[in-house]
């Protein structure tokens, strides 16, 4: 640390992505990132020479085209949609612009939540999951803080029902919800129509994981148009050029070429059912999940230990060495050939156990 650093930051831990290994080639089913590549419209998007030879130009701040396109499909208005540099951007963005009374969220969720509490030196607090690691919602019900809750819950892919979201939003309409759903379209059902019901919802999601856009950066947040503005005032106040011209024209791309990855979506739910079954048959006990992510423990192999034996495999997955969670491991759902290579492997770490 320089002898410069703001005092402030001096206690913060920053937050610590998942591995993006150059070691070796791994089966990376560690990050959540989707295994289909984008649509062949964005690969052809992509190698256009115009793009190109605009790069010397700033990319538009309004972000008016793909807003449009994106309004269309989610039947919004394009006034209530913004676009992020990744939705954790949008993420800072509502830490930094809505949480004066403080925050609270789950306390196993997205680690990104405290470190930007942290950063933002917001008074926060974290609620405890149900033993079965579902979020109660009564524990958000009426409260003041804003609140921010993961639907479907990383990384445990458990979903709240949107009856219970509502419940969550309508019970205190002074106070903001956002809900992110970065693994909504792996099953659940989205809280986005409710924007148009409640002005105290945002819902964010991202083009990082069922639009196979991870590289890209690109996030959104839909809300009331008052909110939305709010976000735009700290947008244009940090960097209004968040968003840059390539990632825009990939974005028309994806977001015309909507089914191509719904199939893919459902392509990710197929094979995460006869994954979990498959799992679930050498003795995983696996979280019923709503994500292209699974959360599994074994009833006698320890969760460090199967990562690091995947790891020394060429397959890498997720391991947090937090006390309530360190016997499980979060893993990607990949292609079936992908899965197909972890079972084989798991096989042989459970038969050396023996
Ligand atoms: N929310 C959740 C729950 C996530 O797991 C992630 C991915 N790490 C994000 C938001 C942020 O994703 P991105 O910035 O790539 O859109």
């Amino acid at each position: 640390m320089s002898n410069f650093f703001d005092k402030r930051f001096l206690e913060l831990e920053a937050y610590t992505p998942g591995e993006q290994p150059r070691d070796m080639k791994y089966i990376k089913l560690n990050t959540n990132e989707s295994p289909y590549p984008p649509s062949p419209l964005v690969i052809k998007a992509m190698a256009d020479r115009e793009l190109c030879e605009r790069m010397r130009l700033y990319p538009d701040p309004e972000c008016l085209e793909v807003r449009e396109l994106l309004a269309g499909l989610l039947k919004v208005d394009r006034d209530e949609i913004v676009l992020t540099n990744g939705s954790d951007e949008a993420l800072s963005f509502a830490f930094m612009a809505f949480c004066e009374k403080g925050v609270i969220f789950p306390e196993i969720s997205y680690g990104f939540y405290k470190v930007f509490a942290e950063l933002y030196g917001l008074k926060y607090r974290q609620i405890p999951l149900k033993d079965d690691f579902t979020i109660d919602p009564d524990d958000y019900i009426g409260t003041d803080e804003t609140v921010f809750i993961a639907n479907p819950n990383a990384p445990t892919g458990l979903i709240l029902s949107l009856l219970q979201i509502e419940k969550i939003v309508a019970s205190n309409c002074d106070r903001l919800v956002v809900i992110d759903e970065a693994y909504i379209d792996f099953g659940g059902e989205s809280a986005l129509p409710l924007t148009r019901k409640y002005d105290n919802l945002l819902v964010v999601q991202t083009f990082s994981k069922s639009r196979s856009m991870a590289g890209a950066r690109l996030g959104f947040a839909c809300g009331c148009k008052d909110i939305i503005r709010d976000m735009n005032t700290l947008r244009y106040s940090t960097n209004p050029y968040n968003i840059n011209s390539a990632t825009l024209a990939l974005a028309k791309a994806t977001v015309t070429d909507n089914d191509y990855y719904m199939d893919n979506c459902k392509k990710i739910m197929e094979t995460r059912k006869s994954f979990i079954s498959q799992m679930k048959e050498l003795g995983f006990e696996v979280l019923d999940s709503k994500c292209n992510f699974v959360f599994a423990k074994h009833k006698s192999l320890g969760g460090k230990e199967y990562y690091e034996e995947l790891k020394r495999r060429g397959v890498l997955v997720r391991h947090f060495n937090t006390s309530k969670i360190a016997d499980y491991n979060r893993i990607t759902i990949g292609t079936d050939e992908m899965m197909d290579v972890l079972i084989e492997k798991t096989r042989e770490i459970l038969s050396k156990q023996k």
